[in-house]
């Protein structure tokens, strides 16, 4: 971290601040400029709290070097997270995985005839809501656990592991239980006690990136998880808020180099919320394998025009399996196989 010191900081002040630095484990190195005096902290200035050493009137300037998450930084884990779901490796060298399924669990037969098109398209693995975050408390709020026994009867059906979101710590046993990978989703990246709570856990996270929140903050949001104690994260772009209304939200596909050099963890696409419209999936999703996701989760309906939920971004059977097909192309030029 670097500490920018007005010329003229008194030298009680000067003293006071080396002595606060240097007992916080830190060391102090001193430039004496024309203009400034520069501390350049040396240690983990993880717990530092910026915005409070800004505070000091004789400060002018403090810039992080450091990234503020550790658990998640890649310069302190190098080699790849690989994480298991129900015993399917995702991240590093692995094939890509596939999650289908419908935003909305409706009811058991249905969900067990989507299962059984994503299975036969190639999909790895069902998704499907329980608990819905809806923007209108009018909306239908999803099965609840009800719903979460839909997808268990899915998973009997078609050996298909399930992935579901969790909204509050409330429901934890019942995501422990019966659940093999637990969505937090957009809505909720920042909702820290939630974070905390599925930081104890003994099952992986699929942590959705926030609908307008920085790298940083996605990241500091794995950070929680992890310093909770589970390592066990893979993170979700599904786009992000911006001014464009052609699509639902604007895909920032840079994230997965970016998410790759910043830290070990996996990273998967969800095309389907990321644009809004199913006509813009294959595409989103050959893009995304391209640039290096290790994953993509994408909508699926057996009936799109009935979809309970998000029907307008929900791809067919066929279409989701065409789009499967197509991948294992683009996953072939870039050294990687689709699951
Ligand atoms: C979902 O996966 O259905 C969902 C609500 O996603 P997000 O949190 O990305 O909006
Ligand atoms: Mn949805």
């Amino acid at each position: 971290m670097i500490i920018t010191l007005k010329k003229d900081a008194p030298q009680n002040v000067v003293d006071e601040l080396i002595n606060q630095f240097e007992n916080e484990g830190l060391q102090v190195n001193i430039i004496h400029g024309d203009n400034f005096n520069v501390f350049g902290l040396v240690g983990d200035t993880a717990k530092l709290d910026d915005r409070r050493i800004k505070a000091n009137q004789w400060v002018e300037d403090v810039t992080r070097i450091a990234a503020p998450y550790k658990l998640a930084n890649r310069m302190f884990h190098p080699e790849d997270s690989i994480i298991d779901v129900a015993n399917i490796k995702v991240g590093g060298n692995n094939p890509i995985v596939i999650i289908g399924g419908p935003c909305s669990v409706e009811g058991r037969e249905e969900i067990i005839d989507i299962a059984k098109s994503v299975k036969d398209a190639g999909g790895n693995m069902l998704r499907g809501g329980a608990y819905k975050p809806r923007t209108s408390p009018y909306a239908f709020q999803g099965k609840g656990y009800e719903g979460i026994l839909d997808l268990v009867a899915a998973r009997e059906t078609t050996g298909l592991p399930i992935v579901s979101e969790i909204m509050s710590a409330d429901k934890i046993s019942e995501f422990v239980d019966h659940v093999d990978l637990v969505q937090i989703g957009a809505r909720n990246m920042q909702n820290f006690d939630l974070l905390k709570e599925v930081g104890k856990i003994n099952k992986p996270i699929l942590l959705k990136r926030g609908l307008s929140s920085t790298i940083e903050e996605w990241i500091m949001s794995a950070e929680y998880i992890m310093a909770a104690g589970n390592p066990n994260v893979i993170l979700c772009e599904r786009g992000i808020r911006t001014f464009e209304r052609y699509t639902r939200n604007t895909l920032d596909l840079a994230v997965i180099p970016i998410i790759k050099e910043k830290t070990h963890l996996p990273i998967i696409i969800d095309p389907s919320h990321a644009t809004g419209d199913w006509k813009l999936v294959e595409a989103s999703s050959l893009a995304a394998i391209a640039a290096g996701a290790d994953g993509l989760i994408i909508e699926v309906h057996n009936n799109p025009e009935c979809a309970w939920s998000d029907g307008a971004q929900s791809l067919k059977p066929e279409k989701f399996k065409k789009l499967i097909e197509k991948s294992k192309r683009i996953a072939q030029a870039v050294d990687r196989e689709i699951l």
